[in-house]
């Protein structure tokens, strides 16, 4: 089986040093924080875009690397000294443990999160050893199309196929329910982000919990 977790509101939360450091990076480059900006779900490649277009610049790679590079100083130095308590959601230490321990079980992200942005994250949280590839934000813009990227890089490391019905993907939002079932994978909804478990089961999640600590998709 292949397991696919998306980061914030899943795994881990940030207590706002994500939304604190684009508002700097944004005010640092464009003067001040930009537009209103709904992080549930979305992609850093399609933030950084909502923010160049409120600014009126076109959003080239080179702009969004630029960006990025900002976003991810300014989130590090958050993480580490901002007063950002944060912190690693209930059972996803244990569900993480139990699934390192099966042999058939291969653990990935699937995140909107710039692979650098996840990178600091995970190293800050203590949870790097559990992930050795994955999907971001930096990959593509629509969360929809970053599901087959992470087939084919779990498939390139394990060296062998995984078929969407032997995925799940584990995430917090309808964002990540329509992103498991545009591949035909399923998706472990968790409710410690900002939905409710009955605003997930209505969307269409396979299962639904209220934390990880529920969660038995490893048997
Ligand atoms: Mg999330």
């Amino acid at each position: 089986m292949l397991y696919l977790f998306d980061i914030d509101g899943t795994l881990v939360d940030t207590a706002g040093a994500g939304m604190a450091s684009l508002k700097e990076a944004t005010a640092s480059l464009f003067g001040d924080e930009g537009p209103e900006l709904n992080l549930a779900g979305s992609t850093d490649l399609a933030i950084v875009a909502q923010i160049h277009t409120h600014f009126g610049v076109e959003s080239t790679r080179e702009r969004f690397e630029e960006y990025i590079d900002l976003y991810l100083t300014r989130l590090d130095w958050n993480l580490s000294h901002g007063g950002f308590q944060g912190l690693v959601y209930d059972g996803v230490t244990d569900l993480l443990a139990k699934l390192a321990e099966h042999p058939d079980a291969s653990i990935g992200l699937l995140t909107g999160n710039a692979k650098g942005g996840a990178a600091s994250k995970m190293r800050h949280f203590g949870l790097s050893d559990h992930f050795s590839f994955g999907a971001f934000g930096c990959d593509h813009a629509d969360r929809n199309q970053l599901g087959p990227i992470a087939l084919a890089r779990a498939s390139a490391l394990v060296g062998r196929e995984f078929s969407p019905q032997e995925t799940w993907v584990i995430g917090d939002t309808p964002k990540d329910i329509d992103c498991a079932h545009a591949i035909g994978a399923r998706c472990l909804a968790v409710a410690t982000g900002y939905f409710t478990t009955a605003q997930l089961a209505a969307h269409g999640a396979d299962q639904v919990v209220e934390s990880l600590a529920e969660a038995s998709i490893w048997s």
